[in-house]
């Protein structure tokens, strides 16, 4: 099949090199000539494992990209991979996603040829109805044979290309026997017989990716919960975790506590879906809480380390930026909340990150960026960890170059030792 896919972000890179690499003809669209250029080197505009190679093989032949909508017209299916944001108010901003319909329907006016375009991007229900829809309609006069799917995406920054490859499910949302047997075309050569398909409506395949994100959000938010009350009581929350995790019902994934869930989804999709939900006139109490929660896991870990040191004028390094290992991506991430308490105390921040220091530089250009943990860690008077990149758990000497070796551990990954003065967020 030919496969247009527009946004080359994290999702929209990763899909379209996978369509690819599945045998289709792809062509990626996005808006900054920077990553079309990119793209077309066979270069990863994102750091993901495994792209880089995908990208070498495609880029060129089964892959190209561009800004110019003009593929949409000649492709069978078009994904929408764009961003849907917050507005300040915590509701889906839907500006750059309507901006992409539009142009998407204004590709295909005045066409014979029948069309689905299917919404990948992550929107709450009714936007389809009310924004979407109209659109790519408004866009497409002259056309009548233009069908609107969803199907949205569950995998995950860091490893990415390998959910792709291996979905725990695949959820199609559309109107027509036409639009869905398109998308089952469309991922065939990936399904095996065991890949359970969900065939629903578009709105009910959008309410479950929110469903699926504020579920685990919120099993984070009750992990941490549960861990902050295990640390005010002297106990060891992963101790109780792995004693829960036994329980089928409640399976072992997603009970390291910690502090706590960031990035470019969980954040934005729980509070959209709380926003919609209001806007309806329903209070989701549950998922407000688990906000609330979340919200209060990095002023946990510097009071931690201000009960060691007073922070006004201390140097603190801070390891990790990036809201997980393996992604350059700092949004929403901890590491943002955590350095922005400290320049309130008026502490003197440097910060260590494999791959996400120029994208934080960006927020943060006042405070000072190491290039090794250890070039991080010499001299400071505290250290508060915030992403498990694998590479800090093989610290070791580095931590008696610190002024006072204080270790704040926000995701479990620093060993105990003799010399430090250990601080586990949740243990
Ligand atoms: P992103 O911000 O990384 O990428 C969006 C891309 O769209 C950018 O490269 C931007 O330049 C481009 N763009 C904006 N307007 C455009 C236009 N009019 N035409 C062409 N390109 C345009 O976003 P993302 O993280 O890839 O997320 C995309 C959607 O997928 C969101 O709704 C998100 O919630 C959802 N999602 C994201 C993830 C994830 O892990 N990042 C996972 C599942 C679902």
């Amino acid at each position: 099949m030919h496969i247009t896919v527009i946004g080359s972000g994290y999702v929209g890179t990763t899909i379209a090199v996978c369509f690819a690499e599945l045998g289709h003809e792809v062509t990626a669209i996005d808006i900054d000539e920077e990553i079309v250029t990119t793209l077309n080197d066979g270069q990863a505009p994102i750091t993901e494992p495994g792209l880089e190679d995908l990208l070498a093989t495609h880029a060129g032949e089964r892959l190209t990209a561009t800004t110019s909508y003009d593929a949409v017209p000649e492709s069978d299916v078009t994904f929408l991979a764009i961003g849907t944001p917050s507005n300040a108010d915590g509701s889906i901003d839907l500006g750059a996603l309507e901006a992409a319909a539009e142009a998407t329907g204004e590709a295909l006016a005045d066409k014979s040829k029948r069309h689905l375009v299917v919404i990948k991007s992550t929107i709450t229900p009714p936007s389809i109805a009310d924004v979407l829809e109209p659109a790519i309609r408004e866009g497409a006069t002259g056309n009548d044979d233009v069908e609107v799917g969803m199907n949205p995406e569950f995998l995950r920054e860091g490893s990415a290309v390998t959910d792709f490859q291996n979905p725990d499910k695949l959820v199609i949302g559309a109107d027509s026997a036409w639009a869905s047997d398109r998308l089952r075309d469309v991922f065939e050569p990936l399904l095996d017989a065991e890949t359970p398909v969900v065939d629903t409506d578009p709105e009910t395949a959008a309410m479950i990716k929110y469903a699926n994100n504020a579920f685990l959000a919120s099993k984070i938010s009750l992990v941490n919960d549960l861990g902050n009350i295990c640390k005010e009581f002297d106990l060891d929350a992963y101790e109780v975790m792995d004693a829960i995790g036994l329980d089928e019902r409640i399976s072992e994934q997603f009970l390291r506590s910690g502090v706590g869930w960031g990035g470019s989804c969980f954040p934005k999709d729980v509070n959209a879906i709380v926003a919609a939900a209001q806007e309806k006139g329903y209070d989701p109490a549950v998922l407000e809480g688990a906000v609330e929660v979340n919200d209060r896991q990095p002023d946990r870990m510097i009071d931690l380390l201000a009960n060691h040191i007073t922070l006004e004028g201390a140097r603190v390094a801070v390891l990790g930026l990036a809201f997980k290992p393996n992604t350059d991506d700092v949004r929403n991430s901890r590491a943002i909340p955590v350095i922005d308490s400290l320049l309130n105390y008026d502490a003197d921040v440097t910060a260590y990150d494999p791959v996400a220091v120029d994208e934080m530089a960006v927020q943060f250009p006042e405070i000072d960026y190491a290039q090794t943990p250890a070039d991080a860690l010499h001299g400071a008077d505290g250290v508060l960890v915030v992403t498990d990149w694998e590479e800090f758990s093989d610290l070791d000497t580095e931590f008696e170059e610190m002024a006072t070796p204080i270790v704040v551990d926000g995701r479990r990954c620093i060993e105990r030792r003799d010399g430090i003065v250990y601080e586990g967020l949740t243990w």
